[in-house]
């Protein structure tokens, strides 16, 4: 018998036991949710689940705070535009110790764990991998015991909502906050104004004081979420930033009669957080773009200022005490920001004030593409900005005559580096801004960093020798091994002992096992079970079946032409008119699965989409391939779908043009869940080449060299093309509208397109890959090579948990010490 009365007013919160927690459970059912256990509904449950599993955060969460306040301990802040965070029930479950006994608890009261968990909102924050690594790093910075927060935008609608219509992207707005957030804390105590706009006026006494008159002003209020680290060791904060107007509404409009107009400011400051941008890699060049990123930049700049004023009463320590990591330039403007503040609000010298800046701040480069380097006009700049960007041109003054005469940098090297592009419209250029302003920028795999020496950053490099690192990304091995796959994480408990869990290098230990015939066949097992749920989902979704006796053969990310999921399609097409030709060949049975979002402004990804779609349809209907080969296009790729489709891959597709692709972290999560990876030398790739070893992944194509000396000296793909007998019949297949009866031209101008430039080098790599492809069916045919090779896979991948990747920022870029 559960005594409800008398853990209603006491909770045990240290028990584990499954009838404490089912008491807590209906005690927050009845006086949180306001619902009687008899007509609950699953939601009502999940409800009451979160708000259980959030009480039991709150006291090592007060504990952590409480720590760093007493030991004097660095903090780190981590800015990031972008926290594809996901759903968070399973992970907070999980890392506080509490799965098996919750899932008692719940079935004691007639609830499925796993029917409720699949009901939360997927918080998507985020666009992709810069956003997802944003998440995984607030999880391990938990982990392994950085004293972190983790600040950003609490956008009402996430990243939008895909359906595909006649194999069309459609884009529907995404609701996560529909049936209110249970894990988030309103803090309205912590606010702050953020001002836009008007005049700066200057006085002439001493050293002369310069004031902001902004035109327009709003009040970012704070939502925090606990994030719990394995086995609670620490709890973090994630601090999203919420806009409200100064004056709800100006009652003397509205009694006026201007009922509109009185809202006016409610308005724009509500537009601030209403929306995260979809656009993925490439700018978008709007002003409020410019406003939200500058808007969270100043609040949570506001926010550490006065927290490390309350303590230190002095800024002197900043750096020593304060590490703030931008990702990537989205929170660029921080330099300038955390500059006026000290100078203008603090009153700090301007000289002292950047010694501090650039003591504090580092920035982490995401990408090269030359489309996706931030830079806003001077004048939107100036107008929204008056004071930050005069500091600006303050801090390239300075800079420019440093290059000139201190490094005696010539007139190219002086264009290069300033902060102000001048070879068009003038411009602010955010990554040299976030590059001058730090003491650390760091690329995210060892290519990536190299290439950014060679190119974006050449000059400022030469001036500044000491401060480009390397810090390879990773992922979390919680979600993204226990938690996704269960059954793969029992097995390997079962195998070496749980303590793998603490230590994700321990993995190393499966190596001896991946010979061993009956390990192959349990390792195998398990991945079917994965393939099975997988199928179902696919059925359930799309009325199409699947068998799990097949490779299961996945690409999922953002569609992009550097991703070359086009590339996957037309080889698709080509096998499809190989097994066609020769139908009594021994062809290995394959599903190819796709999955991604486009951008909705970018024309070329959402026609790549409906060729995938187009093509899926034909195959799909062929009776000569059935059993064969099948294409699918599964809609509204997420984190929450990422974790069904991840552990279910045999094949991962790592294929992006070489020198192009950052890093990737979806290439990390497959490996480490058993699948063998075909791939390019490009971002992580490479290092996950050197882990698991050359035998053991798929690589082919063009090097980042090669593709840059090809785009140097001429590249001809239509000679190219010509030479490929494969390549030309695909080609012309889907240019002569095989796979699009009903508009025959449809994909005219994307195939012109790799006949004239073919800018991603899909010519070049066609018969590489396609070979390659060929050479991974032989793998699978022979299942003791193919497990062999997957077992080593996982086994190896320890490496990339984002645990190390947070270890190696702590010693060589915060000098936090662990
Ligand atoms: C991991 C992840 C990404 C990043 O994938 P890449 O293959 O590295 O581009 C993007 N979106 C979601 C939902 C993810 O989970």
């Amino acid at each position: 018998m559960i005594n409800i009365s008398e853990t209603a007013h006491k909770p045990n919160l240290q028990s584990t036991e499954p009838d404490v927690l089912a008491a807590e459970i209906i005690d927050r059912l009845t006086y949180s949710v306001g619902k009687d256990r008899s007509v609950a509904n699953n939601n009502d449950w999940l409800q009451a689940t979160i708000l259980v599993t959030r009480d039991r955060t709150i006291d090592q969460w007060m504990e952590s705070t409480r720590e760093t306040y007493r030991t004097e301990g660095k903090r780190v802040y981590y800015l990031s535009l972008e926290f594809l965070i996901g759903r968070l029930m399973r992970d907070a479950v999980t890392n506080l110790g509490l799965m098996d006994p919750m899932r008692e608890a719940l079935k004691s009261l007639g609830v499925e764990f796993d029917v409720i968990a699949e009901m939360e909102a997927d918080a998507a924050l985020g666009n992709g991998g810069l956003g997802r690594l944003a998440a995984c790093f607030m999880e391990s910075m938990a982990t392994v015991g950085v004293p972190a927060f983790g600040y950003g935008i609490r956008y009402r609608h996430g990243l939008f909502s895909q359906r595909i219509k006649d194999g069309w992207q459609q884009e529907y707005p995404e609701t996560w906050l529909e049936h209110g957030n249970r894990w988030e804390f309103d803090r309205r105590e912590s606010a702050y104004e953020v001002g836009f706009g008007g005049s700066v006026s200057f006085e002439e006494n001493g050293e002369g004081k310069y004031t902001w008159h902004p035109a327009e002003r709003v009040i970012a209020t704070a939502y925090d979420t606990p994030i719990v680290g394995w086995k609670a060791e620490r709890i973090n904060t994630l601090r999203l930033w919420n806009a409200e107007p100064v004056d709800p509404i100006r009652l003397d409009a509205f009694n006026r009669g201007d009922h509109i107009g009185s809202l006016h400011q409610s308005n724009r400051a509500d537009a601030l957080t209403r929306v995260l941008y979809p656009a993925d890699t490439s700018e978008a060049g709007q002003a409020l773009r410019l406003r939200q990123e500058y808007f969270f930049s100043s609040a949570s700049l506001q926010d550490i200022l006065r927290r490390h004023h309350q303590q230190y009463e002095t800024f002197d320590n900043l750096p020593e005490k304060v590490a703030v990591q931008l990702n990537d330039t989205h929170p660029a403007v921080c330099v300038a920001e955390l500059m006026r503040l000290l100078v203008d609000i603090y009153g700090l010298e301007f000289g002292k004030a950047w010694e501090l800046t650039t003591g504090t701040i580092a920035y982490t480069n995401h990408t090269l593409l030359p489309e996706a380097l931030e830079s806003w006009p001077v004048p939107l700049f100036e107008g929204m900005l008056p004071r930050n960007m005069q500091i600006i041109y303050e801090i390239n003054a300075r800079l420019l005559k440093s290059a000139r005469n201190e490094h005696g940098a010539s007139d190219d090297a002086i264009r290069e580096i300033s902060l102000i592009d001048e070879s068009g419209e003038r411009r602010v250029r955010m990554g040299n801004l976030a590059f001058v302003g730090a003491h650390s920028i760091n690329g995210v795999s060892e290519l990536h960093t190299d290439l950014m020496k060679q190119t974006v950053f050449r000059n400022l490099h030469e001036m500044f020798p000491d401060r480009i690192n390397a810090k390879t990304n990773g992922i979390t091995p919680r979600r993204w091994l226990t938690q996704c796959n269960p059954g793969l994480t029992s097995l390997i408990s079962d195998t070496i002992g749980r303590e793998f869990q603490d230590d994700i290098t321990l993995l190393k230990e499966l190596e001896p096992y991946a010979d061993d015939a009956a390990f192959q066949e349990k390792f195998a097992a398990a991945k079917r079970e994965n393939k099975v749920a997988l199928s179902n989902l696919v059925r359930e979704r799309m009325g199409l079946s699947i068998s799990p006796d097949t490779m299961f053969d996945i690409q999922i990310k953002r569609i992009h032409e550097y991703k070359r999921q086009l590339l996957n399609i037309i080889e698709a097409v080509s096998l499809f008119d190989q097994i066609r030709s020769h139908p009594e060949k021994d062809w290995v049975p394959r599903v190819k699965i796709f999955a991604g979002k486009a951008a909705p402004t970018y024309h070329n990804a959402k026609l790549i989409i409906k060729l995938a779609n187009d093509v899926a349809r034909v195959i799909n209907a062929d009776p000569t391939v059935r059993d064969i080969l099948k294409v699918v296009f599964i809609p509204n790729y997420n984190v929450s779908l990422a974790e069904m489709l991840v552990p279910a891959a045999d094949l991962s597709e790592q294929i992006s043009t070489a020198g192009m692709e950052a890093s990737g972290t979806g290439n990390m999560k497959f490996a480490l869940n058993g699948a063998l990876t075909i791939g390019t030398l490009d971002g992580a790739n490479v290092e996950i080449r050197e882990q698991v070893g050359e035998d053991n992944i798929v690589i082919f194509g063009l090097t980042a060299e090669e593709v840059a000396e090809k785009r140097a000296n001429g590249y001809d793909p239509r000679e190219l093309i010509a030479g490929s007998p494969e390549l030309s019949q695909a080609l012309r297949a889907i240019a002569s509208g095989v796979f699009s009866p009903d508009d025959p031209h449809r994909y005219r101008d994307l195939v012109e397109g790799l006949y004239s430039h073919d800018w991603f080098m899909v010519a070049a790599d066609f018969d590489s890959f396609s070979e390659a492809q060929r050479e991974v069916d032989a793998l699978w045919n022979d299942p003791s090579v193919w497990r062999n090779k997957t077992i080593l896979n996982t086994a190896r991948m320890g490496w990339f948990s984002s645990d190390r990747t947070i270890r190696e920022y702590s010693r060589d870029i915060w000098n936090v010490p662990l």
